[in-house]
């Protein structure tokens, strides 16, 4: 089996760098390849006390329940865990691969000063004491090798090596008894029996002073692939600079979870070209061996255009079910009509659900209409109002008000007029619409129905 976890700090929010590192190791667990016994764990990185509230981890929970990654069994709390993070350090003391350590404050700041200046790995005096060792505090620290290298075998990065003289002898447990956060994972990690660490490039270092616990600890290491992180379309490191880093916000700027996590999904990951790859593929396709090495960039643009894809792929009735709490007010039961009518034309014109509100303008625009300016041209022009009359007394006869029937009612008008269609469409469109933007005639009188078309278009004689 796979077992995969999202380990987040709870920061308040599910950033999107770490949604896709939950996306990744969700896919990992969940994919064709895992076998039976597979699972995706949640453990909430809460050991900093003052940083944690449940709301901070309620918007972890419901940012991923929006996008659909669904976790085996209860969030695990690490602060909760202390005492068994506790015990590993004690079960290292006793083997004698820690070492209590009595070294704090200005002396440890001093001792660490000393071997900076001197070019050395500092190593505390008390891994290997020459004086009686003082009551008091101490922290536990691990008794790591301090020849050779820690080679991270990586999925993603390849072989790293670390020299060890670079990493020093970790703290394990603090004088006030409190795990560190590299005990704690290590700890957790084992015994969540997690397979794969899949996350950001920034543990790295990390990493490696896991692995030396592992090995202290005798236990299996797991297999790690370290994501490369998500830069901005600049180049740079994502930051706020670049826009939304919640995935609430890209919820509330109207992408639909299908469009976010296709997009984080091609955010480090490949199959080919394929850019739009449904969760069904993605739980097919998704492997290890598809991360790139270099940082992806975010590209708005065509973040947007992924979400596209997924709106144009609902239903009309769908769509407006999503879309319309993005209106700023809530339509009236004859917008609401007009606007199920013409759905699946507004659909065609968002890429997010938000842009409902430009999209479906023209229907929404009550009269009496101010028509002024370029839009009002069209009722200008010669013959426009002949053209109105002309328009009411046919459209008043037509008995079937669909889209074709209106249509081809307005051409054969123009015909037996002997007009062009531009001196009979402009006019009608800028009475009805105002000149907001809006489809082809026929779908937008189809969608204002009969009643309401005839009075816009009176309204201007
Ligand atoms: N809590 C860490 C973070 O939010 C992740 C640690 C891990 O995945 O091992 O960056």
């Amino acid at each position: 089996p796979i077992i995969t976890r999202f380990a987040p700090s709870p920061t308040g929010y599910l950033h999107i760098g770490g949604a896709r590192t939950a996306l990744f190791s969700w896919l990992y667990a969940r994919g064709a390849h895992a076998g039976p016994g597979s699972k995706f764990l949640l453990r909430i990185e809460d050991t900093d006390r003052a940083r944690h509230n449940e709301d901070a981890v309620t918007a972890i929970t419901e940012g991923l329940q929006w996008l659909g990654l669904d976790w085996d069994g209860e969030p695990i709390s690490q602060f909760e865990r202390a005492d068994r993070h506790a015990e590993a350090a004690h079960q290292l003391l006793k083997a004698g691969k820690a070492y209590k350590c009595w070294l704090a404050g200005d002396g440890l700041d001093a001792a660490r000063e000393k071997a900076r200046e001197a070019g050395t790995r500092f190593t505390s005096k008390w891994r290997d004491p020459k004086e009686p060792t003082p009551d008091g505090p101490y922290s536990i620290r691990l008794m790591a090798p301090t020849e050779g290298a820690t080679v991270i075998q990586d999925e993603v990065q390849g072989e790293v090596s670390f020299p060890n003289h670079a990493l020093d002898d970790m703290v394990l447990l603090r004088s006030d008894g409190t795990p560190t956060y590299m005990l704690a994972v290590v700890v957790d990690d084992h015994d969540m029996e997690v397979t794969h660490v899949i996350r950001g490039d920034d543990h790295l270092i990390n990493a490696a002073r896991q692995q030396q616990l592992y090995e202290a600890l005798g236990w299996d290491v797991p297999v790690w692939a370290h994501i490369p992180l998500i830069h901005g379309a600049d180049g740079k490191k994502l930051s706020k600079r670049h826009g939304a880093l919640g995935v609430e916000a890209y919820r509330d700027e109207g992408y639909l979870p299908e469009g976010l996590m296709n997009g984080l999904l091609r955010l480090g990951w490949a199959h080919g070209d394929d850019e739009i790859i449904p969760r069904e593929k993605a739980l097919e396709w998704f492997d290890l061996s598809g991360i790139g090495k270099a940082p992806a960039r975010l590209d708005p643009d065509k973040l947007a255009a992924t979400n596209q894809h997924y709106i144009q792929d609902m239903t009309g009735e769908a769509f407006l079910e999503s879309a319309l709490p993005f209106l700023e007010n809530s339509p009236s039961d004859a917008q609401m009509e007009r606007l199920a009518r013409a759905a699946d034309d507004i659909k065609a014109r968002c890429r997010l659900l938000s842009d409902i509100g430009s999209a479906a303008a023209y229907l929404l625009n009550e009269r009496p209409l101010e028509i002024t300016g370029k839009a009002a041209k069209p009722l200008k022009q010669d013959g426009a109002q002949e053209v109105l009359a002309g328009v009411i007394a046919k459209l008043e006869q037509l008995d079937d008000w669909s889209a074709e029937a209106i249509d081809s009612t307005l051409k054969s008008f123009a015909e037996s007029r002997e007009l062009s269609f531009g001196r009979v469409g402009p006019p009608v469109r800028a009475a009805v619409t105002a000149g907001l933007p809006s489809p082809d005639l026929g779908i937008t009188l189809h969608a204002f129905g009969r009643i309401e078309t005839l009075s816009r278009l009176a309204d201007q004689r």
